[in-house]
């Protein structure tokens, strides 16, 4: 299900363009619009929910999937010597978009 009023639902739409690099039936991966590294991609499920927490057996499978894809997508990106994953949950990790994404940062080393 898909949210009228989220940023990333608008995205996934096609209301609100993106640098996309993958998009199949359960994901979409475009290029973060304010990158925290050389390759900042955002891997967003098709499925309007906040947080890890909210993950029915569908959901888990969902993310799942995503996880199994995002090798291929990192590699294919820019991302093939290594990458981070990030999954912002809530108002401490500064979260500001409530639709479940996964950060996908590399294309040179990182900070520890
Ligand atoms: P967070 O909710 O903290 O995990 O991060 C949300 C991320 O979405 C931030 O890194 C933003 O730069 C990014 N972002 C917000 N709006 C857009 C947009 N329209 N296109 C691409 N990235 C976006
Ligand atoms: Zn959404």
């Amino acid at each position: 299900m898909l949210n009228n009023d989220c940023i990333f639902c608008k995205i996934i739409k096609g209301e609100i363009s993106c640098a996309k690099v993958y998009e199949d039936g359960k994901m979409l991966v475009f290029k973060d619009i304010e990158p925290k590294a050389k390759v900042h991609l955002l891997a967003v499920a098709k499925d309007h929910f906040k947080l890890i927490s909210e993950a029915d057996e569908a959901r888990a499978e969902l993310i799942k999937y995503m996880l199994m894809k995002i090798p291929q997508i990192a590699e294919n990106n820019g991302c093939d010597n290594g990458y981070r994953l990030v999954i912002n949950q809530g108002e401490d990790a500064g979260q500001t978009v409530f639709h479940l994404h996964i950060h996908i940062l590399g294309g040179e080393p990182l900070e520890q």
